[in-house]
């Protein structure tokens, strides 16, 4: 198949090495040698990206949008095929071409606060060079992906109707402290229905794969644009909160290791803060904290509805993993809201 895309972009593959590429989970990712340098080759996965030409769609315009007005940004935008596509249907399957950029990396944790820092900034430098741009023009490739509201009706669906009676036994602690915290619903109601806080152009996968860093560690750009879509700032600070302030995943069955390390908060705080400047109004500042707890507890929810579910989303490597994934986020959610004073003062 790769034998047959590659000659499209005008790239021979017999002259070129192609390699299996990173640890990315959703998409397939090659990387492909060539005498006129490197670049990424990925495989959409449509089963998850319903609508792969809406990614397309959505990234043509933002790049014409940055092309003028930030025509210096680094803008990671698929290569043109020799037909000007920007993405391939081949035999059923999606494919695009980035440029590798060089003398970059990616980090799978982030293990120091200047890391989480630089992270913040530069999700928070996208959402601000985007904020002239009108996000209602962008397509929703996963539609209601952080929509809470739609997700708690999901979850007490699914209590209602669970695979197994035991299975809803099993985890009647954890639907209990779902239920307890529903006042983060209600939040997210009161954001969403208000008209509170602006609806941007937001990443909706802030892990810290999904930047790349130069050798002295300073950010360069982020990557992985296929969640981009209007959205809330909640939803990127959210899940950069989720995912590093602490410093296991969760995969994490020993509870002990959860913890919520305070100077990464802060770096992220201050990362994000200094890029967005005015750009984030003083109403979504005020909702920084509360980032934090929608994500955490949306993909606490979300685990616990999968294991109600029989797995059929996440998937599951052992007899209740869904149940421990859930358990770890509700262990997260508690430590994270314990610190809130500490978080919430300014170092
Ligand atoms: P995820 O698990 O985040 O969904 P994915 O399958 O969508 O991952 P990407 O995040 O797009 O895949 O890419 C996987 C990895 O490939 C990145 O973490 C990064 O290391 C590398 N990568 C992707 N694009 C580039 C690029 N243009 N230049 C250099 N490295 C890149
Ligand atoms: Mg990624």
């Amino acid at each position: 198949m790769l034998n047959k895309i590659l000659p499209l972009y005008g790239i021979d593959p017999s002259a070129s090495e192609i390699k299996a590429f990173g640890d990315g989970l959703i998409n397939h990712t090659w990387i492909v040698k060539t005498d006129t340098g490197r670049f990424i080759l990925q495989q959409v996965n449509h089963q998850v990206f319903k609508k792969p030409f809406d990614i397309d769609h959505n990234i043509r315009l933002l790049k014409e949008y940055l092309d003028t007005v930030y025509p210096d940004y680094l803008f990671i935008a698929a290569e043109k095929d020799l037909s000007g596509k920007s993405m391939l249907q081949i035999e059923g399957a999606y494919f695009r071409l980035f440029r590798f950029v060089e003398t970059s990396h990616s980090l799978n944790v982030a293990e120091h606060p200047e890391q989480a820092f630089e992270a913040a900034g530069q999700f928070g430098k996208f959402s601000r060079l985007l904020s002239g741009f009108d996000a209602s023009q962008l397509r929703a490739t996963l539609p209601d992906f952080h929509n809470l509201s739609l997700r708690y009706q999901q979850f007490l669906h699914a209590c209602d109707h669970p695979v197994s009676a035991e299975r809803k036994k099993i985890a009647a602690k954890l639907i209990s402290c779902i239920i307890e915290n529903k006042d983060i619903v209600e939040t997210f109601e009161q954001i969403s229905t208000g008209n509170e806080i602006p609806l941007r152009v937001i990443h909706h996968d802030t892990k810290i794969s999904n930047v790349l860093f130069d050798a002295q560690e300073k950010g360069l750009c982020v990557i992985d644009l296929d969640t981009v879509m209007p959205g809330y700032f909640i939803s990127d600070v959210g899940d950069m909160i989720r995912t590093y302030v602490c410093p296991v995943s969760e995969e994490e069955t020993d509870m002990g290791k959860i913890e919520v390390r305070i100077d990464f908060y802060h770096a992220i705080y201050k990362g994000y803060t200094a890029e967005m400047g005015n750009t984030l109004n003083d109403n979504e500042a005020s909702y920084f904290f509360y980032a934090g707890k929608f994500l955490i507890y949306m993909q606490a929810l979300r685990f616990l509805t999968d294991y109600l579910l029989d797995d059929v989303y996440y998937g599951s490597r052992y007899e209740g993993h869904n149940l421990n994934r859930a358990k770890n986020q509700l262990v997260l959610l508690k430590r994270y809201m314990e610190k809130e004073e500490l978080l919430k003062s300014q170092p």
